[in-house]
């Protein structure tokens, strides 16, 4: 019979995410990694608590975490060793059980500089090396259960937008109807929200990322709603434009042209093709309608176990969009100090083409 660390060897040894991360190490010429990005820990190992490091060499992985996750991460991880720490994974780190090799990779973006600089001086035989981006090719490609979760989080979203559209009028605040979204979330099977909701109406639509304020919903006027939600760590991202009251001819004018600009976006995102070849046609449609200036952000991004994630569906995103990937596709049109309108989807890409993943409706809805 296998003592347990020859049967935990195997299993990693099989295990597709603890081998891609491997053969990265493999190819960066490292010994070992340290990841401390808890999102993407979860993606590779399962553990959801806040406090996390993974140490992933060639032959094995530890996950280091606090007393409070003892449980938990017995019951989540299979992957990798779970280590209970006292004074954290530095300390753990200088006992010298671990065989770190003497290049040891770490995620430059989501290590503070002073930890940095305390491994330096702490393990002065290690070499570390700053990489960013791990992740990201691994990430952006989305397997069959993980797009089952963001759909029902996608679901979720449906659910809550048919409920606003019972309480949207004059007589509520944007931050009640913010308040109401986190609500529905949670009835409705959410862990939580994704991020927080931005409702905003009249002028206040024209900054995209308005947080919902203590004014009552404008009257004659497009309100921006954009919510998501969180079911077993997987996001929606969703935005409706909803009028209220009767609106102008340069409003609707401004809904029609996102709309199209939005089902464009749709219509032309191809597996293989260049994030910023796909917000390139979207914004020179809108550049061509005149809205050029007032569409001042990117056209979408990644979703999964974190509401952006990469790429960037910007000017200057290089990267590839791959079979399998969930974005979104997002337009606006923002005239400051006038209005705002935003409609956002998040899309499955596939050879196929981009599938929708919402159902709520896109024309435009009065109020
Ligand atoms: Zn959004
Ligand atoms: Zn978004």
């Amino acid at each position: 019979m296998p003592n347990m660390n020859d049967t935990l060897e195997i299993a990693q040894t099989v295990d597709p995410k603890l081998h891609a991360l491997r053969s990265k190490l493999q190819h960066e010429q490292l010994d070992a990694w340290l990841m401390t990005d808890l999102a993407n820990i979860r993606w590779t190992t399962g553990f959801s608590g806040s406090n996390a490091v993974l140490l992933l060499t060639k032959e094995s992985a530890w996950l280091f975490t606090d007393g409070r996750y003892a449980e938990q991460v017995k019951a989540e991880v299979k992957n990798a060793i779970p280590v209970i720490t006292q004074d954290g994974f530095l300390e753990e780190l200088k006992t010298g059980k671990y065989p770190l090799g003497t290049r040891v990779g770490f995620q430059a973006d989501k290590l503070p500089f002073a930890t940095v600089e305390k491994l330096r001086k702490e393990l002065p035989d290690i070499e570390l090396v700053p990489k960013t981006g791990v992740y990201d090719d691994l990430i952006v490609v989305k397997t069959f259960e993980e797009l089952e979760k963001i759909k029902a989080a996608v679901a979720i979203t449906d659910k809550v937008f048919q409920k606003l559209l019972e309480i949207l009028s004059p007589n509520i605040t944007e931050r009640e109807v913010a308040a109401e979204i986190s609500y529905w979330n949670k009835r409705f099977g959410a862990e939580r929200d994704a991020f927080e909701p931005i409702v905003a109406s009249g002028p206040r639509a024209a900054l995209p990322h308005a947080r919902a304020s203590e004014k009552f919903i404008q009257n004659n006027s497009l309100v921006v709603i954009d919510m998501g939600c969180v079911v077993e760590g997987y996001c929606s991202d969703q935005t409706r434009t909803v009028a209220v009251g009767k609106i102008s001819t340069a409003m609707r004018q401004a809904y029609e042209t996102v709309l199209e600009a939005h089902l464009l976006g749709i219509r032309e995102a191809r597996v293989g093709m260049m994030a910023k070849e796909l917000d390139g046609v979207v914004r020179n449609f809108l550049a061509a309608r005149g809205y050029g200036e007032a569409f001042s952000h990117a056209l979408g991004h990644s979703v999964g176990l974190q509401v952006h994630e990469v790429p960037t569906i910007g000017r200057k995103t290089d990267m590839r969009l791959p079979a399998g990937c969930v974005i979104t596709i997002e337009p606006g049109i923002y005239i400051p100090n006038e209005f705002g309108v935003r409609i956002e989807d998040m899309v499955y890409l596939t050879e196929a083409g981009a599938q929708p993943l919402p159902s709520a409706p896109k024309h435009l809805i009065e109020l």
